[in-house]
């Protein structure tokens, strides 16, 4: 497996491939891997005939208070765990490469990015958007996988994609869970012990959600209340928002269809964390 870390030489990998008609398949990541983003280069290697990853903890995307200076690190076990997950190539550019001196170019996807997560944390997809954006250009891949766990994230990628009419098609892949129905995220290193046994109530509410959506209440108000009930019985959980919505406009619903997606995030202590399911 090689690591690059500049976008030509991305670009020239991906083109030789592409010239012996061979598929490439994109995982963008901001590293410290673990079993979701293993999930992602698996569904990529399946899928494609060759699989580059990018490690990239993009700054544009943390807002002054976030955790862009603490965020975990852990090149070298991204990389092993890459290599047995069958990557060709780790693009882990430093930050200049992506942004340029005097870098003055955003992509901003109107109205998606002020809602849920970007309500709360202003200027986030515009990050995202436009470090994804960068990575798709780069790439040239002929599809790129991402995790439903950012639901809000894929709706603004989604549009994204269609909008400025990107070549590669977005795959989605289910959220891999411990044992115990914790989402896998590269923050829950944060959480205490403690923390970690109440930041269970994210995937506990989900799935009261679920489950009082199959057995037949449909009503947005009575599913969200219920949510935030389960959420508030751990008194580190801090409900950031807990919502019914269109998953490719993420806007509100009032009555929950087959599709229709619950979101939720939460400070446990210190730590944000989200989760989610689409109805079914
Ligand atoms: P991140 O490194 O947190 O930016 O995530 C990189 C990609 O991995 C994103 O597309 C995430 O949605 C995806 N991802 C993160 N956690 C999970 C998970 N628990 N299950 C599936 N995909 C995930």
């Amino acid at each position: 497996m090689e690591i690059v870390r500049t976008v030509e030489a991305l670009r020239g990998w991906s083109r030789a491939i592409r010239m012996q008609d061979e598929t490439v398949g994109l995982v963008p990541t901001m590293g410290a891997l673990h079993a979701g983003h293993a999930s992602l280069m698996r569904a990529a290697a399946e899928q494609c005939g060759h699989v580059a990853v990018t490690i990239f903890v993009n700054p544009t995307q943390f807002g002054p208070q976030e955790d862009f200076d603490r965020y975990p690190r852990t090149f070298e076990a991204d990389c092993m765990l890459a290599e047995r997950e069958g990557a060709r190539v780790v693009f882990a550019p430093p930050v200049e490469e992506m942004y340029p001196a005097g870098a003055a170019t955003f992509v901003d996807v109107e109205g998606l990015s002020g809602r849920l997560d970007g309500a709360s944390r202003p200027g986030h997809f515009r990050g995202v958007a436009t470090v994804v954006a960068k990575l798709l250009i780069a790439a040239e891949a002929d599809r790129a996988y991402f995790g439903q766990k950012d639901a809000a994230q894929v709706a603004v990628l989604r549009r994204m994609v269609r909008d400025l009419r990107i070549g590669t098609e977005l795959v989605v892949c289910p959220i891999v869970r411990e044992a115990d129905g914790l989402a896998l995220s590269s923050r829950n290193v944060y959480l205490s012990t403690d923390e970690r046994r109440q930041a269970l109530a994210l995937s506990r509410a989900v799935k009261r959600v679920e489950a009082m959506a199959a057995g037949g209440e449909r009503r947005a108000a009575l599913l969200t209340e219920a949510a935030r009930q389960t959420l508030a019985s751990e008194p580190a959980v801090r409900v950031d928002y807990a919502e019914l919505v269109e998953w490719a406009t993420l806007e509100p619903v009032e009555i929950a269809t087959a599709g229709t997606l619950f979101a939720v995030a939460a400070w446990v202590g210190a730590t944000r964390l989200i989760d989610n399911a689409v109805m079914g």
